[in-house]
């Protein structure tokens, strides 16, 4: 087993790091994340009280009483590339990413 990277035109060796994990202890529901995920993989949800997941967006007023946060998800993760746009624009260092196994 070793990490699945690929080469560049440039001829240098990139190894992606996909998206594993979102910390929603974190989280801020601030939607950094999603406006510069380029693969569709993240999605806003909101938590209420008794932690059941509804679908808000990301101009949903935060005084809405039907949840108590919002915080991003994780909704297709089969579609991520690896690039990690993500979390280095994330303020609250939520993400974890690791190398795919080949
Ligand atoms: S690593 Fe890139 S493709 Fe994957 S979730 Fe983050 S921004 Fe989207
Ligand atoms: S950028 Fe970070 S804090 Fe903001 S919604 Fe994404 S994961 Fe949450």
């Amino acid at each position: 087993m070793s990490d699945f990277s690929v080469t560049l035109p440039s001829g240098e060796a990139w190894t992606p790091q996909f998206v594993q994990n979102i910390n929603e202890a974190h989280c801020i529901g601030c939607g950094r994340c999603f406006k510069v995920c380029p693969r569709g993989v993240l999605e806003l949800v909101g938590l209420n009280d008794e932690g059941e997941r509804l679908a808000v967006s990301l101009d949903d007023d935060d005084d809405d009483e039907e949840y108590e946060k919002k915080v991003m998800t994780i909704a297709h993760g089969e579609l991520c590339i690896g690039c990690t746009a993500c979390s280095r624009i994330c303020p609250k260092k939520c993400y974890t990413h690791a190398a795919a196994q080949v």
